[in-house]
């Protein structure tokens, strides 16, 4: 018996898999007692599962698969249920095997001995005996029993243990989902297997203000509610909490119309109001999913995330081939742009703004330019992308509001004529920029007065968002005494009618006009009717990119006074700039003589 004993302990602790422990457990026993062949049956919830019995039919192990312990369920299935052993010495005669004698009584087996294997407390396994002959256990049987069944304890014991620490490393704490780890081999199961599978990436949205006005305990319930949303809505086991705000699904089989009709349930589900933490929470998800197949899914689900993030929160967005190439530019641009503010990279330039009819220089549109370690200077064109995001763009306000205002008071201690420089500002610096605290500690801070100031806000900023922010700000800084630019006038949707709502002091017309403004009819008569509109309303007008000398008279023609474009300049540096204000500035005299007939619009010019 130490024999089979040490055998048994030395598999466990090597953790061999229990079937196979369990299997050679058997094999031993029958060795020593011969003509007996041995069983252990896992009991769980009150049903038997066969976990061991090398010498039996696989089909009479299977036909105990699943079968309910009881007062009359066989050896094993009473053994469990009244937790004490079962010796029938006579199953053709034994009211216990009553329902099972047909199974057992042709495959030659006539006695069963079944011991239930107990721990703490609580049947976990039987361990049986059969005969081929009728028979009752003798004292050396009784010890053989004794050992095996306390083996069977330790070797199932453990196998709990290792399952339970499994289960543990497969599942998030906060939700009782499945985690990361368990994603990643889910994941790598299905791509080994070759097989479709559809996988949506969800994030919560502005988690972090729940936590922040709420306290974490508000965020922690959210988190949990919001699990058990997505879990109600997907088949089981396909949730998974990838950490933070982050969850994942994955939909066996299917196309992208299954994936996002999943993503649109989901985020129904999702969308109820919550009870967080004594807060009622608006909970929203964003969606992205991706589809086997095309690259790799989990890449791709994140490219449509990210995409969906940036335009589409709390919607599902699908990811298509080509999302990424966009997306990598943009990511590029704002490392780059990163980098470049970091290391002071970015200069400022200068595009003068011209009179068309006598060509003197009025002002200046600052324009950003990002030197490149190779000394190349990049225009804005072609990194704008990265002022899409918000911290770039706070920095890079912050920048050129610096060197600006620097600049423009050393043309003022030069006593050079200058009027005006336009800033160009972003959405970010209006919704959490603090524009007006910014610009105080620049303009104040380097003594430049305000009117030599006019921020230009592009036509998708003014519209933004349908909050009051923009609109807010714009009255408050025109009251303060600084001038506001609506730029890029006519690529947009802003209409008249905004302008009278939220009034802006000059209207920049894109240069998308100026190019049609000789090829086209209609074009020509917008910008007219815009130019005379607007000088009725007090609204300045700036033509954007006049290539040539043609347009810039036809826009003169029109009544447009002012303009800008290669034809006159591109934006220059410092040095430049300040020669051009010293031959070209208007001077203040003409001020004076500006009083004239207002077709020469020299007040115009001379107001702006
Ligand atoms: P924008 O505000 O409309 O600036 C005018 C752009 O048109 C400038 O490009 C300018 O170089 C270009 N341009 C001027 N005249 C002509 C012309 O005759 N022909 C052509 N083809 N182009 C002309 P840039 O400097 O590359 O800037 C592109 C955009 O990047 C700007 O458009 C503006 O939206 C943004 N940007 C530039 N500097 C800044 C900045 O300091 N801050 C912010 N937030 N945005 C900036
Ligand atoms: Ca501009
Ligand atoms: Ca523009």
């Amino acid at each position: 018996m130490l024999e089979l004993q040490n055998k048994v302990l030395e598999r466990i602790a090597k953790g061999e898999p229990l079937a196979a422990t369990l299997e050679a457990l058997c094999l031993l026993v029958e060795i020593r007692l011969p003509g007996v062949k041995c069983s252990v049956l896992r009991v769980e919830n009150g049903r038997l599962h066969p976990l061991a019995a090398p010498s039996l039919p696989h089909s009479y192990s299977q036909a105990l698969d699943n079968l309910e312990v009881g007062p009359a369920a066989g050896s094993c299935g009473t053994a469990a249920f009244y937790g004490v052993p079962v010796i029938v010495t006579d199953i053709a005669t034994d009211g216990r095997w009553a329902a099972y004698r047909d199974l057992a009584l042709p495959l030659g087996l006539l006695a069963c001995w079944s011991t239930p294997v107990i721990s703490a407390g609580r049947v976990i396994a039987t361990f049986a005996l059969y005969f081929q002959e009728c028979r009752r256990p003798d004292d050396r049987d009784k010890e053989i029993i004794e050992t095996c069944t306390h083996l069977c304890a330790i070797a199932i014991e453990r196998d709990e243990r290792v399952r339970e620490r499994e289960r543990l490393t497969y599942t998030d704490a906060l939700t009782g989902e499945a985690n990361r780890a368990r994603f990643n081999e889910v994941l790598e199961e299905l791509q080994n297997a070759n097989r479709a599978f559809g996988l949506l990436l969800a994030d919560i949205d502005n988690l972090k203000l729940v936590n922040d006005t709420f306290g974490h305990g508000a965020g922690d319930a959210l988190i949990r509610t919001i699990a058990r949303r997505i879990a109600s809505v997907v088949p089981p086991e396909r949730t998974f909490r990838l950490g933070g705000d982050e969850f994942a699904v994955i939909l066996d089989g299917g196309g992208m119309e299954e994936l996002a009709a999943c993503g649109d349930a989901i985020l129904r589900a999702v969308k109820r109001p919550a009870q967080c933490d004594k807060h009622v929470v608006f909970p929203s998800m964003t969606a992205g999913g991706a589809v086997a197949g095309d690259g790799d899914p989990r890449q791709n689900a994140d490219v449509a995330l990210y995409h969906g993030k940036s335009r589409h929160r709390g919607q599902f967005t699908a990811y298509y081939p080509g999302m990424g190439t966009a997306l990598t530019r943009r990511f590029r641009a704002i490392r780059d742009v990163g980098i470049a503010l970091a290391e002071r990279r970015i200069e400022a330039h200068y595009q003068p703004i011209v009179r068309l009819d006598t060509g003197e220089v009025v002002g200046f549109e600052a324009l950003c330019r990002m030197r490149t370690s190779a000394g190349e200077t990049v225009a804005a064109a072609h990194f704008h992308e990265a002022m899409l995001d918000g911290e770039i763009a706070l920095q890079l306000t912050e920048r050129m509001l610096d060197m600006v205002t620097s600049d423009m008071r050393r043309w003022l201690d030069l006593g050079l004529p200058l009027q005006h420089v336009g800033i160009n500002l972003s959405a970010a610096d209006f919704h959490t920029g603090n524009i007006r605290a910014k610009l105080d500690e620049h303009l104040i801070g380097k003594g430049v007065p305000l009117d030599h100031v006019i921020l230009e806000v592009t036509e998708s900023v003014y519209l933004g968002p349908r909050d009051h922010t923009v609109g807010d700000e714009i009255r408050a800084l025109r009251e303060q005494g600084l001038r506001v630019a609506l730029d890029d006038f006519g690529t947009g949707y802003a209409s008249l009618t905004h302008l009278l709502t939220v009034p802006v002091d000059i209207i920049k017309i894109d240069k998308s006009f100026v190019d049609r403004l000789i090829s086209e009819e209609p074009g020509a008569a917008i910008v007219e009717g815009l130019i005379g509109i607007a000088h009725r309303l007090g609204i300045k007008v700036v033509a954007e990119g006049i290539e040539t000398e043609e347009q810039a008279s036809h826009l003169l023609a029109m009544g447009c006074i002012l303009g800008q474009g290669f034809v006159y300049s591109r934006a220059v540096g410092f040095d430049a700039a300040t020669e051009l204000l010293r031959t070209r500035g208007q001077k203040p005299d003409d001020a004076g003589e500006n009083n004239r007939p207002p077709l020469r619009h020299d007040r115009l010019s001379r107001a702006l």
